[in-house]
């Protein structure tokens, strides 16, 4: 039974490396640069990258005795929202990979789990599982506009940035306020 998944790579797919000009030689070098369009739902729930927004891979595919060795770094940038006032943020990820991706039927395939070690499907590496796991993990999960961003205020939704220092709800209604006037004037 192979262990793949039975998912058939395109080999056009902005994330599909192709190894076929790598000699499958121990050693063998190949520098890969390339700017593809960020796929769908790259991020955590408050930021993310940009559907479509570059993405600038910088990698070096190295082959190794059963496989490929994906090493380098993806840059891109992210957007999202402030998790404390909801303000826009821009923020750019930076994340580096390496992943080892076996040659199919080679030793490592048959030996190890597939969350272990990738698997090449033919010539070709799959790197989206592994790009997407390095971006959600150096995404803040808790992104802040700055880092002392006071946020809201619970009462009225108004940033605290643009609201007086003594802005406050603690204000007495004027009809109560006439009330305890006349309480005080019953004592
Ligand atoms: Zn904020
Ligand atoms: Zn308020």
């Amino acid at each position: 039974m192979p262990k793949h998944s039975p998912r058939q790579l395109d080999p056009r797919a902005p994330l599909v490396l192709d190894t076929r000009d790598l000699p499958r030689r121990p050693g063998a070098l190949r520098e890969l640069r390339r700017v593809v369009a960020a796929p769908a739902d790259l991020g955590v729930e408050l930021i993310g990258v940009p559907e479509g927004a570059d993405l600038d891979l910088d990698l070096r595919l190295q082959s190794v005795s059963e496989g490929v060795l994906v090493s380098g770094t993806v840059t891109g940038s992210a957007r999202g929202e402030c998790g404390r006032c909801l303000r826009e943020i821009d923020d750019s990820v930076v994340v580096n990979v390496q992943e080892l991706y076996a040659y199919e039927d080679s030793t490592t395939d048959e030996t190890t789990d597939e969350d272990e070690v990738g698997r090449m499907q033919g010539d070709l590496i799959d790197l989206e599982p592994a790009l997407r796991d390095a971006v959600v993990l150096a995404l803040p999960t808790n992104p802040l506009c700055r880092e002392d961003c006071p946020g809201l205020c619970p009462e009225c939704g108004v940033h605290w940035d643009d609201l007086p220092a003594d802005h406050s709800h603690q204000q007495i209604d004027p009809r109560w306020a006439g009330l305890s006037q006349l309480n005080r004037t019953e004592e």
